[in-house]
């Protein structure tokens, strides 16, 4: 991700709502995918100071709930932003806690949804286009007298996609509970936003992949997706994956299915463009790495997880990227950014 600034000069986090140095009001702009300060025009109306002053009105879920920093446009009828506007079902803000919950959950999707956009990847919602849109769901387990799973019974939610919508259990951002599945399921990583990455894959699957002229290069290397989702799954978390899975798979768990494989592959894509942006921006890398070749970025990034790695250790925290990328894994990612180069020329 690229580095932010206030007018004033402040670096300022993607997440801020204000400058901690000037105390102005800041917003994203999603059409210029800048953050601004913003001067109050009045009525809900705010000019961008860095967009040449054009005016943009706050999202609902910001002016209301203070759960998002994204602006709307002046132009765009919709109360929500365009990230907002993603949402099919929000937890029930009754229940104590979930609030916190959600703040949580929407500051990842946000983070989705800036780097799909600036990958130039397609992003719109059900309601725009119902067949091929992306959505999200973020429910819990048991609730109680929540009206929109009223459904669902006693089963727990099951993080997930399913023709464009994406379930998020939103445990998930219970930082107690995520590492306690974590262990559970004996996972180097899990991570709310490496969830929110991981279940778009799959929708882009269904969008880049089936039924494309990607679909035979992404068999040959993946394998064949025909194979039974459920049964591979079944067998995945009876018997454990294979002992020589490190030689052939990003994760264990990338080895249940070549779903999976492709799902944990473009996650890491993902985490990996994403965090050698940010190295260039902030002059931990040159900032003309994200021009170099494939290969030569992935070498970058090898050498810069180490070294992100080993300043953790020094600070006594868990590997950030606690993975071993190996030539049949390299392979997979660059065809899945070919794919996703590929994916901007996608129509709806
Ligand atoms: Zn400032
Ligand atoms: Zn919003
Ligand atoms: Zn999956």
């Amino acid at each position: 991700m690229k580095q932010f600034r206030c007018s004033c000069g402040n670096t300022v986090y993607f997440e801020n709502t204000y400058c901690g140095q000037c105390g102005a009001t800041l917003g994203f702009l999603p059409d210029v995918l800048e953050m601004s300060d913003l001067a109050p025009a009045g009525d809900n109306r705010w000019r961008a100071l860095n967009a040449r002053g054009r005016i943009y009105r706050q999202c609902l879920n910001y002016s209301r709930d203070q759960v998002c920093n994204w602006m709307v446009p002046e132009v765009e009828p919709d109360a929500f932003c365009m990230a907002c506007r993603l949402n099919e079902v929000i937890p029930n803000l009754d229940k104590p806690g979930n609030r916190e919950l959600w703040l949580s959950i929407e500051r990842r999707k946000r983070r989705l949804v800036y780097d799909l956009r600036s990958k130039r990847l397609p992003v719109y919602n059900r309601i725009q286009y119902p067949q091929t849109g992306l959505s999200f769901a973020f429910l819990e387990d048991n609730p109680d007298s929540h009206e929109f799973v009223a459904s669902s019974g006693d089963q727990s939610v099951m993080t997930g996609h399913s023709n464009g919508l994406i379930t998020i259990n939103i445990l998930e951002a219970d930082d107690v509970e995520r590492e306690r599945m974590r262990v559970q399921m004996n996972e180097a990583q899990r991570t709310l936003l490496g969830h929110f990455r991981h279940e778009v894959g799959h929708y882009f699957w269904d969008r880049l992949v089936k039924e494309t002229p990607w679909l035979a290069p992404v068999r040959e290397l993946f394998g064949d997706e025909q194979q039974d989702y459920s049964q591979a799954l079944e067998a995945y978390y009876n018997n454990g994956p294979a002992p020589d899975w490190h030689q052939h798979y990003v994760s264990a768990y990338a080895s249940a299915h070549p779903w999976e494989d492709w799902a944990e592959c473009w996650a890491h894509y993902l985490q990996i463009s994403d965090t050698l942006e940010t190295a260039a921006h902030i002059g931990m890398l040159r900032s003309d790495v994200v021009d170099l070749s494939f290969d030569e970025r992935i070498d970058r990034w090898i050498n810069l997880a180490l070294r992100i790695n080993l300043l953790n250790r020094s600070m006594d925290q868990p590997d950030p990227y606690p993975f071993v990328l190996t030539g049949p894994v390299i392979k997979k990612l660059r065809l899945v950014e070919k794919i996703i180069t590929d994916g901007r020329k996608l129509v709806f």
